[in-house]
């Protein structure tokens, strides 16, 4: 069984994909570190990240090892992955993993952009998470003022909404999604109604 969970930046699909595979027993793909892991590349090389050349080349050059880098997770890789992430061949050199890693033998969760349309358009269950700007920004903003940086809750909302923006044509709900809006919901209710979706989509 495949599950596709995608959705905007700070949504909660992280957490929830996360849920959802540990519930079920399978390999998880947060496929958003792939466009981390070349971005961290471009600049840890000191390179423009509009070079869309050198932006390919990286891609091209992907190693599954790249993924266990931790810095991964910070505000700089993410705003340098949704720069190159709009660069078509980018795209294109980082389909065939996450295409292979769909296609597990009994299955996996993946959680990114566009997993339910152009990763796995046949996984039996598909989400999109969704969450207004301002929350999704606010639960951000307490990620990282606990991590010790003092950025404000402002900046960080502004940052989204430019990152939305970027996103925008790579984020594609698919028709047969089912929306989930975590707005108003705390974790644990989003994780039941994400698998009482996953349930009624399960092959008998
Ligand atoms: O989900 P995460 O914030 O880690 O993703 C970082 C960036 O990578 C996104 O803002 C987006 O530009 C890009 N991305 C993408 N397609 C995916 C996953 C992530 O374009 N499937």
């Amino acid at each position: 069984m495949i599950i596709a969970i995608d959705g905007t930046a700070s949504s909660g699909k992280g957490t929830l994909a996360r849920r959802i595979a540990e519930h079920y027993g399978l390999p998880h793909l947060d496929t958003g570190l792939l466009y981390r892991a070349v971005g961290q590349r471009m600049l840890d090389f000191g390179l423009d990240l509009s070079e869309r050349a050198n932006a390919i080349d990286i891609a091209r050059a992907f190693a599954p090892s790249w993924l266990e880098d931790r810095r991964l997770r910070s505000a700089e890789a993410g705003t340098a992955a949704s720069r190159i992430a709009i660069i078509p061949e980018v795209r294109t050199a980082l389909r065939d993993f996450q295409v292979l890693f769909s296609r597990r033998p009994g299955g996996a969760v993946l959680d990114g952009r566009d997993i339910g349309t152009v990763i796995a358009p046949h996984a039996e269950a598909k989400i999109w998470v969704d969450a207004a700007p301002e929350v999704r920004a606010e639960r951000r903003w307490r990620e990282l003022n606990g991590n010790g940086d003092p950025i404000s809750q402002a900046e960080v909302l502004a940052a989204l909404i430019a990152r939305d923006e970027r996103d925008a044509p790579n984020m594609i709900r698919a028709s047969d999604a089912l929306l989930l809006d975590t707005s108003k919901l705390d974790i644990d209710a989003t994780v039941r109604a994400a698998l009482d979706l996953v349930e009624s989509r399960r092959p008998a």
